[in-house]
């Protein structure tokens, strides 16, 4: 029970980030597998995937593959613990997966009673057409996955890990940073360069305002001060450009220096478009 919430949390989690990662990137490109830790905020996701399969163990062994129900039970949830192992991008994970399978399966076809077993399933037609099944949703998954699981294994691992733990603090920056330059380093407000810049809603947050490009400006502090928790107009201030999101590819180039490590292999071609 534990090991499938705690799975299927981890899988929203990650699906979420590729979420984030296709916006970016401007498209539908191969998931990536674990760049820079990113979105997976709460912890080491190789550590997720430990406690998953250590969940996963208990689990079947007390659901057994006794009836056809506790069968597909221990079957959902071995294929959860595999699933949760190939996005976590542990390379070791995938090494211990595989050599799990290789060692649980040859040890199983030693025993000539389970060689008779798969027999006597392989002259079943509904036997055939599941392992059919199974195998074009192998291949399915292996290409989806396949450049992304080559690319986290060009990937370095020590740089990556270190920009994870700077990751939150690094990235609400880069945000910062990506607002001041879309505006020139100007209060979009009185225009001054002077003052110390900061970020301002234009529709305060209090007041139902978003935390979206067309939202955020650049304003000096003392008209930020000046502002408070009212609209432009309400304080007869005026927006000099009306903010918009900055293009993608600006977006990503502005970034660029600050885009995470793991993340460049999927974004080539991107710079020089
Ligand atoms: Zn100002």
């Amino acid at each position: 029970m534990l090991a499938g919430v705690l799975g299927i949390a981890y899988i929203v989690q990650v699906v979420a980030t590729w979420i984030d990662f296709w916006g970016l990137v401007g498209g539908l490109a191969a998931p990536p597998l674990r760049p820079a830790f990113a979105g997976l905020g709460y912890g080491n996701p190789s550590a997720v995937m430990t406690v998953s399969i250590l969940l996963t163990l208990p689990a079947v062994a007390h659901l057994g593959f006794g009836s056809r129900r506790r069968a597909a039970a221990s079957t959902a949830l071995v294929l959860l613990a595999i699933f949760c192992t190939i996005a976590s991008g542990s390379r070791a994970g995938w090494l211990a997966v595989a050599l799990t399978t290789v060692v649980t399966a040859v040890a199983w076809l030693l025993s000539g009673e389970h060689r008779d077993t798969v027999r006597r399933a392989l002259q079943e037609r509904g036997a055939r057409i599941a392992i059919a099944g199974v195998g074009i949703a192998a291949l399915v998954v292996a290409a989806l996955f396949l450049p992304g699981a080559l690319a986290r294994f060009g990937a370095g691992g020590e740089a990556v890990r270190l920009g994870f733990f700077q990751r939150p603090a690094a990235h609400h920056r880069r945000l910062r940073v990506l607002c001041f330059q879309r505006d020139g380093w100007k209060c979009v407000y009185c225009g001054t360069e002077g003052n110390r810049l900061t970020l301002d809603h234009v529709v305060p947050k209090s007041r139902g305002g978003e935390s979206v490009w067309e939202n955020v400006v650049t304003s000096c502090a003392p008209c930020n001060l000046r502002k408070g928790n009212r609209l432009p107009h309400e304080v007869s201030m005026e927006l000099h450009k009306k903010p918009r999101a900055p293009a993608p590819v600006l977006f990503i180039r502005l970034a660029a220096p600050k885009i995470p490590d793991g993340w460049q292999p999927y974004l080539t071609g991107l710079s020089t478009a």
